[in-house]
């Protein structure tokens, strides 16, 4: 199965699919992680707060899988923003990473409250340009927070990873960001299981037609919609079968009747309230 990838803004390629371990359990990681790889992910999206990314790293030596071949991307969290805190913090992740580069590093949220993330932002680049990270990008940036890096910073992020899913699409956020070449990364892409999204009649109806299931159906809109997507799943079953999107497309009307899902319904932090 040939995953497709998208070209970012500096030129570096990601696949459009990975896998995300957000909630998965430290312990269980590098077991969930090899299963994930077996099934035939390369890109894998971690984050020093979830607590996991020594069980990627454990995953990834074991897989013996070549190191150009995979895309790891893990994330800045609130409370290490600032220069000096985020260049040690980047230390560390690769030290439980057991990598000497990572390919995206973000900055998790904007935390306005702490007014650090222009300066982290800047920290982020001087780590690019040292090697330590392919290419950067941030994390549940809404437009006042895009708009303040790209006016105080020469620099574009590669990609902005916000909450998306039929109910809460972002707009605004993914029109600006298209306008510069951010590419939209969809946490939450089957909406976290906070709302019953896989048993809308919407979708079903479609899944049914497809003979694939709802889930699949989701994950397929995001990628006829050119979001970067991976769902979490601790159960080899479901990351196998969300690994297995692309030997069917969705109809210009069955994309449609997704999209017009759309009603605002946020399921996780609101980026100006979480600090
Ligand atoms: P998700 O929308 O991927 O939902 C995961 C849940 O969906 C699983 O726990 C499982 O219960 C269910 N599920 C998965 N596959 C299924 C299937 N085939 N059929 C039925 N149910 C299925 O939510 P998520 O894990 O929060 O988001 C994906 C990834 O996005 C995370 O793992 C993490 O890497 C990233 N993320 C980033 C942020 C951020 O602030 N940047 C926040 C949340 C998540």
């Amino acid at each position: 199965m040939t995953i497709p990838a998208l070209t970012l803004n500096d030129g570096h390629s990601i696949p459009q699919l990975g896998f995300g371990v957000f909630k998965v359990d430290p312990a269980e990681t590098e077991r969930i992680v090899s299963d994930a790889l077996e099934v035939g992910y390369r890109h894998i999206d971690t984050a020093a707060i979830y607590g996991n990314e020594s069980g990627v790293g454990r995953a990834i030596a074991a897989s013996g899988i070549p190191r150009e071949e995979l895309f790891i991307t893990t994330k800045l969290y609130n409370e290490d923003q600032g220069t000096d805190s985020a260049h040690a913090a980047m230390a560390k992740s690769l030290e439980r990473l057991e990598l000497d580069y990572v390919d995206l590093y973000l900055i998790h949220w904007p935390s306005p409250a702490r007014n650090l993330y222009v300066e982290s932002w800047k920290a982020l680049d001087e780590m690019r340009a040292a090697g330590l990270t392919r290419s950067i990008g941030v994390s549940n940036f809404l437009v006042p927070h895009l708009e303040r890096i790209l006016a105080e910073s020469g620099t574009v992020p590669a990609v902005n990873q916000i909450e998306l899913h039929p109910y809460f699409q972002q707009p605004a956020v993914t029109a600006l960001g298209a306008e510069h070449g951010i590419a939209t990364e969809a946490w939450g892409p089957l909406g976290q299981g906070k709302y019953p999204l896989l048993e809308l009649p919407e979708i079903t109806e479609i899944a049914t037609a497809h003979e694939k299931s709802a889930a699949q159906i989701v994950l397929r809109w995001h990628i006829q919609q050119g979001h970067i997507v991976f769902p979490k799943s601790n159960s080899r079953a479901r990351i196998a079968e969300n690994f297995d999107l692309f030997d069917f497309e969705l109809t210009g009307d069955e994309q449609a009747s997704i999209t017009a899902l759309e009603r605002g319904g946020r399921v996780g932090g609101d980026p100006n309230e979480v600090n």
